[in-house]
């Protein structure tokens, strides 16, 4: 017998808003549950565009306040989801926000693109020694949509997992940790379709993003998770909203845009693609946790058929 407070989950990202609009209503249904959520948020998203026309100075090319406006707006949307333990990956500003693939951003010095993946695991793999989760979720190799941030902090979220395993590595930021599963954010093709038909019919948007402009899509066969965070619609949406510079809720919460004014539906199903670790006993699983023994030791949780052997 576990208590829930037992089930740690940590959830990489690259921007301030990546982690309400993936995994929103994931974050606030364990929190809500007792579990232990930690967010590791790799850039301020410093070069983001802003959408409230009262807030356009903030941006890069004038007074380059952005980043400190969206811990404000992180901290609130975390505040929404009931999430205590947020981090930035070495710490706020550490690594700069790197733009679309091809701007001249990303050559820039300090951008998390030009980041070296092993320093920057590094310092991730204290995060993951000292929390001891369970269970990781990042992005796929193309960082969802192919935002070099994304991509880098898929690359050090994946290398992160193997350094903070193995006993030799850094043995002075603490014992080895075992993830026992590793999930990818996704988006079922046939759940975007139809979402999608819906927001041109209801949405209150200028226009209707493409399903190449969703993150994570992929065919239905490749999800092996849904979880429903229906009963946290309202508190995924208030996430969502306080990234405000960001992303645009419509009233009433089932759509939002982000600085394209392109309409999308705000998802309050969530999936995932398990990656890495066994998956729980029925398919698809409902539950990031499902098939763990959450008693296991220091060294990584196991599977109950793992330490049956
Ligand atoms: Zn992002």
């Amino acid at each position: 017998m576990t208590s829930t407070s037992d089930r740690r989950l940590l959830l990489v990202h690259a921007h301030p808003d990546d982690e309400s609009i993936n995994n929103g209503a994931t974050m606030a249904r364990y929190a809500a549950e007792g579990a232990h959520v930690t967010l590791v948020t790799c850039t301020l998203g410093e070069g983001g565009e802003v959408i409230p026309a009262g807030l356009a100075h903030l941006t890069a090319d004038r007074d380059d306040t952005l980043g400190a406006h969206r811990i404000g707006e992180l901290t609130e949307a975390m505040a929404a989801l009931g999430v205590t333990d947020v981090r930035f990956l070495g710490g706020p500003g550490r690594y700069r926000d790197s733009g679309m693939m091809g701007v001249p951003d990303n050559d820039a010095p300090g951008c998390f693109w030009r980041a070296d993946v092993d320093e920057a695991a590094g310092r991730l793999v204290a995060v993951v020694r000292e929390v001891r989760p369970q269970v990781l979720v990042t992005y796929d190799e193309r960082g969802g949509y192919g935002h070099p941030d994304h991509i880098q902090a898929h690359r050090v979220a994946t290398r992160a997992v193997e350094l903070a395993a193995d006993p030799a590595y850094r043995p002075g930021l603490g014992p080895a940790w075992r993830i026992a599963k590793v999930y990818w954010n996704r988006v079922p093709r046939s759940v975007i379709t139809r979402g999608l038909a819906e927001t041109a019919e209801k949405a209150p948007f200028p226009g209707v993003a493409e399903p190449a402009d969703v993150p994570g899509v992929v065919d239905d066969g490749v999800v092996t998770t849904a979880l429903d965070g229906s009963a946290y619609a309202d508190r995924k949406a208030a996430a969502m909203a306080a990234h405000a510079t960001q992303i645009t809720v419509a009233p009433g919460g089932g759509f939002f845009a982000l600085s394209n004014h392109l309409g999308q539906p705000l998802l309050t199903t969530e999936y995932y693609q398990l990656v890495s670790g066994r998956a729980g006993p029925r398919l698809p699983e409902d539950d990031l946790f499902a098939g763990l023994d959450l008693t296991a030791a220091p060294g990584g949780a196991a599977t109950s058929e793992e330490r049956a052997r």
